[in-house]
């Protein structure tokens, strides 16, 4: 009896082994940069466990019965955070037919396809900022899931399922009174209660942050420079929080960019006509500024003429020209730069083509940062603005094993991270030289 108890017991003993080794696996990394905003340093090991990072050791280990994965050859860093993605949405000219055609199971199949390219190019974690309709949400929180789970390759994603309007200020309110009320567009509130619920819905739904216009659409004929009101803001940041969730507000003019910091949002996006009140307000509030400069790059090129050879030459032409004027003033970044502003890096991807986020670093090369602030928006700001500063963002004992891997340096060349040669999100390898 006593000889089979050791046998069990021995047996039990060597499983045990086999399945904590199985799930170690060693990275040797030419150069780490595991912090950024720190020194990286030459030849290092990264131990990872559960598909987190367990231990940074120096030199190349080898642990027996573990995987190692030789990347000594490379610079190895954090995974891209982007802060702004439409998952579901190709680079399209006009597409608003697509709303009364597509299902959530046409809109899942899409985002799948986009989700890969994304992690393909870096980017490990993504904030979807939605697009207004229930198939939408109903296709990213199942591609959530399935990321999640490693059933389908993508990137971490946080959605916020539908974006908070008021009434006539939804960006798929394009439509035909009577169509409007079929396609119903979601997320639509009214009045301090109202906006109350409508955060409550998205949050019960599965929204992990909260996105909300403050502003009309640069899309819009006449653009309003406050949607909501103050004390509807302040329902909505107030409630979004109470729940635990971060706050986006999406809009352009100083007056909704303002109330909305003033209500207390974590984010403030796009923002091309922000005044001096906008960068005291940003400071006082600890809140995090996305430009997404590239999308204006890439759907506007500098000139008339390739305003109408872009992305979005099908708009009217007052509302092409003031696209252009954007671009003028100068950019908005730049002035946020000189502020001490901090930025949190976002592409509009969906705007820009899926995989190509990384283009945004370069605009912000353009406004003054350097390389190595570029990166810290992608990594270290944009995982504090979203609440994740203790698991994302850099390769610490404890955080996500998000590792990727380029073949120079990104602090000397930030075009390098627009070719990523090795991808792990959670642990999992998604993307290898070998
Ligand atoms: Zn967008």
């Amino acid at each position: 009896m006593h000889k089979v108890k050791l046998i069990i017991s021995t047996i039990l003993l060597v499983f045990f082994a086999s399945v904590v080794t199985a799930e170690t696996t060693v990275i040797h990394a030419g150069t780490l940069l595991s912090v950024p905003g720190e020194n990286p340093l030459s030849k290092q090991s990264l131990i990872v466990k559960n598909g987190a990072i367990h231990e940074i050791r120096k030199g190349y280990v080898q642990i027996e019965g573990s995987r190692h994965i030789d990347l000594s050859c490379c610079f190895v860093l954090p995974g891209l955070i982007d802060l702004h993605v439409h998952l579901t949405t190709p680079v399209k000219a006009g597409g608003s037919l697509r709303v009364v055609t597509e299902t959530s199971a046409d809109l899942a199949l899409t985002a799948a396809r986009f989700a890969r390219m994304t992690l393909d190019a870096g980017f490990t974690t993504v904030l979807d900022l939605g697009t207004g309709r229930r198939q939408h949400e109903e296709a990213i929180y199942a591609l959530r899931k399935a990321t999640r789970e490693h059933r389908l390759p993508g990137p971490r994603i946080i959605a916020v399922g539908s974006p908070i309007s008021p009434s006539g200020h939804s960006r798929t309110g394009l439509y035909r009174s009577d169509v409007e009320k079929i396609v119903g567009p979601e997320g639509v509130c009214n009045g301090v209660d109202d906006c109350r619920r409508a955060v409550r819905e998205q949050v019960k739904r599965g929204a992990d942050a909260i996105n909300f216009y403050n502003t009309g659409s640069l899309l819009d004929e006449y653009l309003v420079e406050q949607t909501f009101t103050d004390e509807e803001m302040l329902a909505i940041v107030e409630t979004a929080h109470a729940l635990g969730r971060k706050v986006i507000a999406d809009g352009h003019t100083a007056r909704g960019v303002n109330a909305a910091l003033r209500a207390g949002a974590d984010i403030v996006d796009t923002v091309p006509w922000p005044d001096a009140e906008t960068w005291k307000l940003l400071k006082k509030s600890d809140a995090y500024f996305s430009p997404h400069l590239y999308a204006f790059e890439v759907s506007l090129g500098d000139t008339e003429e390739s305003l109408r050879s872009g992305t979005t030459h099908w708009l009217p032409e007052p509302i092409l020209r003031r696209l252009l004027s954007v671009k003028e003033n100068p950019y908005s970044a730049e002035a946020a730069y000189k502020h001490g502003v901090k930025i949190a890096f976002g592409s509009d991807t969906g705007v820009i083509e899926h995989g190509d986020n990384a283009g945004e670093f370069a605009e912000l090369l353009k406004v003054g940062l350097t390389s190595e602030q570029a990166l810290i928006t992608a990594t270290i700001n944009a995982a504090s603005a979203i609440g994740l500063q203790n698991q994302i963002g850099q390769l610490s004992t404890g955080f996500a094993a998000d590792i990727i891997a380029v073949s120079g340096n990104p602090l000397n060349h930030i075009e390098e991270l627009s070719n990523v040669i090795f991808v792990m999100r959670d642990g999992v390898v998604y993307k290898s030289p070998e």
